[in-house]
């Protein structure tokens, strides 16, 4: 089978795609013919290495993938069944998505839901999924969209767009930040009604600001995320689930103590099953059709290497789907 590879030379990440003998696949009961990947944030570090992210090679990464079962030794899942795989360290510390087969744990695996096929759940993939977990959040807060406004940072990635366009399908009123004022026709296609330019948001801020918004999707942390805690309503719900912009989060306990601010981590790696089940039937039910068309871009597996290295400078939007076979 053909994978990408990522091996260590002096210190250096390289990626090739080359034949890799089915046999060296990992332990687990069940292998999956994959048919399509997709490009994440934490890929990209991956590929790349300019993010931590592998810590043994040779090493294939893909943090996501869909496609069919090709032998089981679990009663659960059976040849030729359709299936889909997001997070649970595969691509990380267990040979993952970007190659024509996987072996797995049957309990990392969902069944394909309803509805959805190997394409558009890759689509979707980690990052979709990722913010259907962060608009759940927002719900269990108790933010409806009579609420106020919600804030998507890092609009125009993957985690960002997905969430604009679940919010906006939900009836929800969507302010979208992005650092690039290329992307505001995109965004607004999404269903984001206002665009704010990054830049508005990495100045030092005061520890409370001017109410704005009733919940907020941050994917950029550092900064950004303590000048959106400054500007949330009273009652106001953050979901935060990334670090595009920075692991730190210069803030004060202010917007906690005074105004009753909600932060909520969201974590899609290891979410228990039942809840994996349940995002995704959201994900089926919310995503319009046109979704998929706008945010979508589709490489080869040849172009990965590059399409990670893309993606770390800024240049995609939206969501890039890996054709596999
Ligand atoms: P993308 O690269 O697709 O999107 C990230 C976006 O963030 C970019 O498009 C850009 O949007 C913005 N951005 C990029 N660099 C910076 C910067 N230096 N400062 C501020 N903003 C920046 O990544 P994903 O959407 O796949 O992932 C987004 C984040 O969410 C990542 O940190 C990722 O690790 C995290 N994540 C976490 C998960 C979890 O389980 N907690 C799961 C999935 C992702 P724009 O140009 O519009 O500003």
């Amino acid at each position: 089978m053909q994978a990408l590879v990522l091996e260590q030379s002096d210190g250096e990440t390289i990626a090739h795609v080359k034949p890799v003998s089915p046999e060296m696949l990992p332990a687990g009961e069940v292998t999956v013919d994959i048919d399509w990947s997709s490009l994440n944030y934490k890929d990209a570090l991956a590929i790349t290495g300019k993010g931590k992210i592998i810590r043994q090679f040779p090493m294939v990464p893909g943090i996501d993938f869909a496609g069919k079962v090709h032998h089981s030794e679990d009663p659960r899942f059976h040849n030729g069944q359709a299936v889909l795989l997001t997070g649970w360290g595969v691509g990380e510390n267990h040979w993952g998505g970007l190659a024509e087969q996987a072996r797995v744990k049957a309990d990392w695996l969902v069944p394909m839901p309803e509805g959805l096929d190997g394409r558009k759940a890759m689509i979707i993939g980690t990052a979709g999924f990722t913010a259907m977990l962060c608009v759940m959040a927002l719900e269990e807060g108790g933010i409806r969209p009579d609420s106020g406004d919600i804030l998507v940072t890092g609009a125009s990635g993957g985690v960002g767009s997905s969430a604009i366009a679940l919010l906006s399908a939900l009836g929800y009123t969507v302010t979208a930040v992005s650092g690039r004022g290329t992307t505001y026709d995109y965004l607004r296609q999404l269903g984001a009604t206002s665009m704010l330019s990054r830049d508005e948001f990495t100045q030092d801020s005061r520890p409370l600001e001017k109410q704005r918004w009733a919940g907020a999707i941050d994917t950029v942390g550092d900064k950004v995320l303590a000048a959106v805690l400054a500007q949330m309503n009273y009652g106001g719900v953050v979901a935060a689930c990334g670090l595009a912009g920075g692991f730190a989060l210069p803030t004060t306990v202010m917007p906690f103590i005074l105004r009753n601010v909600r932060l909520q981590g969201v974590d899609s790696v290891s979410v228990p099953a039942a809840r994996r089940v349940a995002a995704w039937k959201r994900l089926v039910k919310t995503l319009p059709e046109a979704f998929y068309q706008h945010a979508t871009r589709e490489i080869a597996l040849a172009e990965a290497a590059d399409g990670a290295a893309r993606l770390l400078k800024g240049e995609i939007t939206g969501r890039t789907l890996v054709k596999i076979r």
